[in-house]
């Protein structure tokens, strides 16, 4: 009788043992950091114009711990040979709307598409299109893909990293403005309107209301603020001449943004326009394709006597796309293809003397919908067809980009370490290609030549070593954006 009462009591406790020793196993083995060695490698670091050869690159859990001639391999660490392959950092796009992506473009939301769509073709174009492609970080620039970055940064879904700014601010009748022409007034507001009601734009009147938008977009996670500074291509009731936002309207936003300690991007096309936004205090200037030479110099001045502004070049969708009325996107309507005509005649010449005056740059493509979203890594191959070398087209898209993500400040979603660049104490996102793209940057548009795609430490695509390689394994990211479970 004893035996039998004791044997359960005995497995009982073995049972309980295993049970308590099991977790305290797994606890110790999630503590160790997971190591991955690249040997071999020839570094693209974002900002030199020659690559560094042989060399070793040690990345711990999401972040670069070491780059050197020779790293001895930790114990436990996975090694990829790069066989004498180019590493770079992930691309960076500067200008995207992740969210304006499904087939009918910005007019979607007035009828055909809901949200929940919206959502879904983002993320169908964030992966395929972005992440698997090499491109490991979107700066997106008008559009709300706060919730989508939120799902990807807490490892729910898959997707480049996203600074985003939230809906943008347009006055009523400027280029955020796409409710339809005879909407009654009151209709026109943020409960009725379906742009302003997905928070994807914002149609202010006066500086208070443009606190109110750039204060709701900030507490949702936006990382900076984009206002809408002058007349757009793809909007219906606004010339490219007109200004966008009265200046207090745009110094409200400048003052919130600035309070919140990140910065102002504007979308604007002409000297007056950038001229005013200048003197506003705004830092980032998309387009910028009818301005003149003395705005050129005038911002290299500012550059020059240490104001961190940018011009942001978007150069396929003013060069390629907007380069004749028959190659502009179809779903242009007349009054659209012939602004864009002006754009892309402009752009060649803004790009020139962007170049000849030494004006920092960066590179985004604004490339969205069906057609073009499948074709973003030409814009920067396009750079250097406008003039520029591919070592500048790089930089564009990688350690220049880095350095203007960071001027979001305590509004960055990614904090710890930086961008855009392979060094020590940078996150870990990097290619490995087949060539120099440095000497042949059309090798970029060539899927076959990309065999190593890492993001935040994780692999995303991988030729070189057995898929069954423990580098796969997730590792945990800090939380930096949501401080709470889904
Ligand atoms: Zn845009």
């Amino acid at each position: 009788m004893k035996t039998k009462t004791l044997l359960p009591i005995f497995l009982l406790s073995a049972a309980v043992a295993v049970t308590m020793a099991l977790p305290q196993t797994q606890a110790e083995e999630e503590k160790k950091p997971i190591q991955v060695l690249f040997t071999n490698v020839n570094i693209f670091d974002g900002f030199s114009d020659t690559l560094q050869t042989g060399m070793s690159v040690l990345v711990e859990n999401n972040y670069i711990k070491e780059v050197a001639k020779t790293i001895t391999k930790p114990e436990g660490a996975y090694v990829v040979d790069g066989g004498g392959r180019t590493m770079t950092p992930g691309l960076i796009d500067m200008h995207q709307h992740v969210m304006l992506n499904p087939p009918e473009g910005t007019a979607s939301y007035q009828t055909r598409w809901d949200d929940a769509a919206g959502g879904a073709f983002a993320q169908h174009h964030l992966v395929n299109n972005m992440l698997l492609k090499g491109i490991t970080t979107i700066r997106d620039i008008a559009g709300d893909p706060l919730d989508v970055a939120k799902a990807i940064d807490m490892g729910y879904l898959p997707g480049p990293r996203i600074y985003s700014s939230g809906g943008a601010i347009s006055q009523v009748g400027g280029h955020g403005d796409w409710a339809g022409r005879n909407v009654p007034p009151e209709l026109l507001t943020d409960k009725m309107d379906m742009t302003q009601r997905t928070q994807n734009s914002w149609s202010v009147t006066g500086p208070d209301e443009v606190t109110r938008a750039v204060r709701l977009n900030l507490r949702r996670g936006a990382a900076f603020t984009k206002v809408m500074g002058g007349g757009g291509v793809a909007s219906e009731f606004d010339p490219l001449e007109i200004m966008g936002l009265a200046a207090d309207e745009v110094a409200r936003a400048v003052e919130i943004s600035a309070d919140n300690g990140t910065y102002v991007a504007t979308h604007a096309y002409h000297d007056a326009s950038y001229n005013r936004l200048l003197d506003l205090g705004v830092r980032s200037f998309e387009h910028g394709f009818l301005i003149s030479e003395p705005t050129v110099k005038r911002m290299k001045k500012m550059q020059d006597e240490g104001k961190e502004i940018v011009w942001s070049f978007q150069c396929f969708m003013s060069i390629n796309s907007f380069g004749s009325y028959e190659s502009m996107p179809e779903f242009f309507t007349h009054e659209q293809k012939v602004k864009g005509v002006a754009v892309g005649k402009g752009a060649r010449q803004a790009a020139k003397m962007m170049n000849e005056h030494d004006v920092f740059t960066v590179g985004g493509s604004d490339m969205f919908s069906p057609g073009l979203v499948e074709r973003i890594k030409e814009d920067l191959t396009c750079n250097v067809k406008a003039g520029f070398t591919a070592v500048q087209a790089l930089k564009h898209w990688t350690g220049n980009a880095g350095i203007v993500l960071k001027w979001s400040g305590p509004k960055d979603p990614y904090p710890t370490y930086e961008l855009g660049t392979i060094k020590e104490g940078a996150y870990a996102d990097l290619l490995l290609w087949d060539g120099n793209p440095l000497e042949d940057i059309e090798l970029i548009l060539d899927e076959s030549k990309l065999h190593f795609i890492m993001k935040d430490g994780l692999t995303y695509k991988n030729t070189l070593v057995g898929v069954d390689s423990p580098i796969y394994r997730p590792v945990k990211t800090p939380l930096t954006r949501g401080q709470f479970p889904l």
